[in-house]
């Protein structure tokens, strides 16, 4: 399920709001927790939601791993609860997408397509999308058999079959993951050998579980409801085969949504903002919380850590500027 809309560009120039103490670019689970501890220490907060509202977590449809609910609940049900939590204690959200930001000010200045908007303290919370394969049927059964994340959804797969697609270290140690669940894992790989470390392949190689297919690639994900099977291509021969799985996990990379922040805040070769201990970026008052500085651990508890930690770090460096 997606919670996703479109934003269109208006006519004209963008109106322009007042200046807020706390701008939080970003509705998933980094930004609604830094919004609620922000929003709870009476610090006036605005949460610039983006076109993904809830962010990634609301396209899945169960989630068993956030603390304090042992019967899981929906992605959509968890970001609902996060956006009305923040929202209890003050936080607003806006329908907006930022996109174009200037640091070199302050209060900052932001640009988005309904208005600009001033912040004194800044915590970017965009995020970062799994590189999708670009198939048809890809987008459809996202939630219903293709995944991201096999920490979130590989527990879904008990005894099935499931193919992994990638052949990097992270492909390998989400195939080793998904064995203690899936009956079978096959890794699906576009070349002939793994770019993965020899360490992580030799593990792969003792695991009975585990199985190749070689210079491959997914043309099509088929199925009605969930996945039912793959359509794929041997990359040499040409040769078009069906293969039958119950759930395919797509690992080819991740791309951090930080695009606006090029030139103004310091990122690593990969895109992904570069952060301290304490959640602080380069640039004095801007903080980043969740995957937009976290290529490890793309997790929600992570990512609403994070948030609350640089909330906290916003809320005492407002402090110590006075008003
Ligand atoms: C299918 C799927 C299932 C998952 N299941 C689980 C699970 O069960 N358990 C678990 O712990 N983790 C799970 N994850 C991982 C989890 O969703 C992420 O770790 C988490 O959502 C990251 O939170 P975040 O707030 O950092 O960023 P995101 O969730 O990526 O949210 C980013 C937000 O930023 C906004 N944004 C981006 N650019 C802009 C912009 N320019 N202007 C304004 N807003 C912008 C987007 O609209 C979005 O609201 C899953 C991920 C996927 C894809």
């Amino acid at each position: 399920m997606s919670l996703q809309f479109t934003l269109g560009k208006p006519e004209g120039p963008a109106p322009v709001s007042e200046t807020h103490d706390v701008i939080v670019i970003g509705s998933g689970p980094a930004g609604y927790t830094a919004a609620l501890y922000t929003s709870r220490a009476h610090l006036d907060t605005l949460v610039i939601a983006g076109e993904a509202v809830g962010g990634q977590v609301a396209t899945t449809w169960e989630v068993d791993n956030y603390p304090g609910f042992p019967e899981g609940l929906t992605g959509p049900e968890l970001v609902e609860r996060l956006q009305k939590h923040s929202e209890r204690f003050g936080a607003r959200l806006e329908m907006d997408q930022v996109t174009n930001v200037d640091l070199s000010q302050h209060p900052f200045r932001l640009v988005g397509y309904a208005r600009t908007y001033f912040a004194r303290a800044l915590i970017v919370a965009v995020g970062a999308s799994p590189r999708k394969l670009d198939v048809p049927g890809e987008r459809r059964l996202t939630g219903r058999g293709v995944s991201y994340c096999g920490t979130c959804d590989g527990w879904f797969f008990q005894d099935k079959q499931v193919a992994v697609i990638g052949g990097g270290d992270s492909a390998l140690e989400e195939a080793l993951f998904l064995t203690r669940f899936a009956s079978k894992v096959t890794i699906i790989h576009r070349r002939d050998q793994l770019r993965a470390g020899p360490a992580l392949q030799s593990r792969v190689e003792r695991n009975g579980k585990i199985g190749y297919l070689w210079n491959t690639v997914v043309e099509e994900i088929l199925g009605e409801k969930t996945v039912q099977s793959l359509c794929l291509r041997h990359v040499n021969t040409g040769e078009i085969t069906e293969f039958p799985v119950d759930g395919v996990f797509v690992f080819i990379g991740h791309i951090p949504n930080t695009d606006i922040f090029q030139g103004q805040l310091d990122t690593d070769e990969l895109g992904y903002i570069k952060t301290d201990q304490h959640r602080r970026t380069s640039v004095a008052g801007v903080w980043v919380a969740g995957e937009a500085g976290d290529p490890h651990y793309r997790q929600v508890i992570t990512s609403a850590g994070m948030g609350a930690m640089a909330a906290i770090e916003a809320q005492r460096w407002l402090d110590s500027l006075g008003d």
